[in-house]
């Protein structure tokens, strides 16, 4: 039978709308400041995303567009800049940053309670302890793509494919927060296949097309797809073999319109967050 799909950009919807509303009852003033450096496109293409998503939910965003040859040393005093701003609530670094910039010295810069994106190491700290204001928007997203099943992840044999600071252990970390027994998997990981097949919750988090094909899924598990590849076509492809998958899989993300748009509408609530926390 086949899969479910879940609807990423539905459950996104809802979830800025809900952020709008909150905006909007409240009185609230929310301001994000995008910080691109260079001109990656698919960098340019997330950054108009956020933008898009903030005007729709009543958030200032105000862009700072640099240019490639920008040093660290200008990078790290727009950031001091935007740090001492009391206007501004949220700022948001669109990674990655060309070679010659130092990512890791940039986001410990960022003041963590303006870390939106909670890559700073103190808010990476807070999460595993589980004592958390924000949570990385991609993983957060994919949770509440989980929840939007119905599916119980308390004891159930997660596992995801990929082990990044940005999306494969903080993903591991949340399942764990709800009593899944989570397994992360890396390329250096025995017999892949076999301990994919164990899962009822299987999350991709790999950046390889169709990493993830019908023999590593259990029949009826949650396949949840954080991949974004784009093929010689131009097309994009997550790294769930979607065809064949959705033929065994209970519930699958598609790509795009899965895990993408969550990750946005996390943003924004991370952003709302930050301004009643500075409030
Ligand atoms: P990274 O490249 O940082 O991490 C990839 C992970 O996959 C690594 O841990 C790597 O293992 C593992 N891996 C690579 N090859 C294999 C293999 N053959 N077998 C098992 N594991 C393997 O990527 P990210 O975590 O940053 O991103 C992953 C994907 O998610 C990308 O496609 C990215 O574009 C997408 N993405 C999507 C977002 C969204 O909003 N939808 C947001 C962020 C990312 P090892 O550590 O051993 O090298």
């Amino acid at each position: 039978m086949a899969a479910n799909i879940i609807d990423g950009k539905a459950i996104s919807a809802a979830v800025k709308e809900k952020v709008r509303d909150e905006i909007a009852h409240e009185g609230l003033k929310v301001e994000l400041a995008v910080v691109i450096v260079g001109d990656d496109p698919a960098s340019r293409v997330y950054v108009n995303n956020k933008k898009k998503a903030c005007e729709f939910c009543g958030i200032k965003s105000y862009e700072y567009a640099l240019p490639e040859e920008t040093t660290q040393e200008a990078l790290l005093e727009l950031v001091d800049t935007l740090n001492a701003d009391a206007n501004v609530n949220g700022i948001l670094v669109q990674l990655p940053l060309p070679k010659h910039l130092d990512e890791k010295a940039v986001i410990e810069r960022i003041s963590p309670n303006k870390d939106v994106d909670a890559f700073h190491e103190s808010n990476v700290g807070r999460i595993m302890i589980g004592n958390y204001s924000f949570l990385p928007c991609t993983p957060a997203g994919c949770m509440e793509l989980i929840h939007s099943t119905g599916v119980e992840v308390s004891g159930k044999e997660c596992v995801v494919i990929g082990r990044s600071n940005i999306v494969g252990k903080p993903m591991a970390m949340l399942l764990l927060h709800e009593n899944g027994t989570v397994t992360i998997c890396h390329s250096r990981t025995h017999d892949l296949a076999e301990v994919c097949r164990r899962a009822d919750i299987l999350v991709a988090a790999v950046g390889r097309p169709n990493f993830v094909t019908v023999d590593m899924v259990k029949p009826g598990a949650v396949v949840i797809d954080v991949g974004i590849n784009r093929l010689d076509n131009g097309k994009l492809c997550g790294d769930v073999k979607f065809d064949e998958v959705s033929e065994v899989a209970g519930w699958i993300t598609p790509v795009p319109g899965g895990v993408g748009p969550m990750t946005i509408a996390m943003l924004m609530r991370n952003t709302v967050t930050a301004a009643k926390i500075q409030k």
